[in-house]
């Protein structure tokens, strides 16, 4: 009888008894929404990426969509965002009714090209989503300049970038509002969760009305000064978040140290490229390790091959211009953002966790080298 062949998930949460203990501490309390857990929370987190203000919502999509709703966005606006990126960092402008403009990427950084964004402005654009894929931070000051000149609103979609430094800071220290996210695979969890932070006041004070469904600061229960949505955090995910940033340090560094062994035993593999590395202004948070295959190589048949050695992977990402309703809903088709399409293609996301230990992560560094070899 053969031993059961090793299984490698993609992700996992890196939780432990603190997170359940503050949770008791909250069942307990009786405060299960709107309590102490929250403010806690947020005064945390804006402290940990260097913003004065935060507010958690239910998800980083419901944060996008929040400071869409700031911005202004309605029918007949675009918005630009990136075609390499989640769904939502484009979803956020269908929800008021924006049309999205799609800028292509760098096709080393895999983030947006200024010059793209620029190019794709019109006397219709109103806002920029800017995202730093796979943790690596975007050309920032370049973007905030043309959105100055050009008048736009200005939003970095930080959801895979918790502790990415910028110029030497937090992204979220550099005065835009952005929006961070907690789903089981981001840096931290909180199980569902999102947060926005800002530097100004007012911005914070109205995201902190909307997610609770419009009610005016000081105002009753009843009293609905805004059309709001039920966009709220409750205290049982603030605490599981509270115990996350106590060791987000910890969280960072052992997800640098996964990253820095895959670099070495993925090095020198003939078709797989690694990811593009950090420089003086960009310093990557981990949030998930993506190689690219050289053309040619057969990435279906390397994800078949890797799938039956128990290792899984993920195609990330399709560009966002290419799903099903985008197409039929504004055209969109092969060759409109061509860099990314190419990135989409033949990029593949590898096991990358903060528990990951340096056996699994050999098992799959063989696997690779094997099944690329496979697919030559
Ligand atoms: C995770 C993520 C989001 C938001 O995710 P939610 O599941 O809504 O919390 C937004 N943009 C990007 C780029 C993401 O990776």
């Amino acid at each position: 009888m053969s031993s059961a062949p090793r299984q490698i998930g993609l992700s996992a949460a890196y939780l432990d008894e603190r997170e359940e203990q503050l949770v008791l501490e909250v069942l307990r309390s009786g405060r299960l929404s709107l309590g102490p857990s929250i403010d806690r929370f947020e005064e945390q987190f804006a402290a940990a990426v260097g913003a004065p203000y935060a507010a958690a919502v239910s998800s980083g999509t419901a944060g996008l969509h929040l400071l869409c709703v700031l911005a202004g966005l309605k029918p007949g606006d675009e918005a630009i965002t990136s075609p390499f990126s989640f769904a939502a960092s484009a979803n956020c402008f269908l929800y008021e009714g924006a049309t999205p403009v799609f800028a292509d990427i760098d096709p080393n950084t895999l983030n947006m090209d200024p010059a793209a964004v620029e190019a794709a402005i019109t006397p219709r654009t109103r806002a920029i989503v800017a995202v730093d894929i796979f943790g690596y931070p975007c050309e920032l000051a370049e973007l905030q300049a043309i959105a100055d000149k050009h008048g736009l609103a200005l939003i970095d979609d930080s959801c895979e970038a918790l502790g990415s430094l910028y110029k030497g800071k937090n992204l979220g220290a550099h005065g835009q509002d952005a929006v961070w996210a907690f789903y089981p695979n981001k840096q931290m969890t909180t199980g569902e969760g999102g947060m926005v932070t800002t530097h100004d006041e007012h911005t914070w004070k109205m995201i902190k009305s909307l997610r609770n469904q419009g009610r005016a600061d000081g105002g009753g229960w009843l009293d609905h000064a805004y059309l709001g949505y039920n966009y709220r955090i409750d205290d049982i995910r603030a605490a599981i978040g509270i115990g996350q940033l106590e060791k987000l340090d910890r969280i960072l560094g052992l997800r640098d140290e996964v990253a820095e062994r895959y670099h070495q035993l993925l090095a020198g593999i003939d078709g797989v490229e690694l990811p593009w590395r950090d420089d003086a202004d960009h310093k990557r948070s981990w949030f998930v390790y993506v190689v690219k295959l050289a053309k040619g190589i057969d990435r279906e048949q390397v994800i078949a091959h890797l799938a039956a050695a128990g290792v899984a992977t993920s195609r990330y990402l399709p560009s966002i211009h290419l799903q099903s309703y985008m197409r039929e809903r504004f055209g969109f088709a092969e060759g409109l953002c061509p860099i990314s399409e190419d990135a989409s293609s033949r990029t593949l996301a590898v096991p990358f966790y903060t528990g990951l230990t340096a056996d699994d992560q050999s098992y799959v560094a063989d696997a690779v080298r094997a099944a690329v070899a496979a697919a030559h």
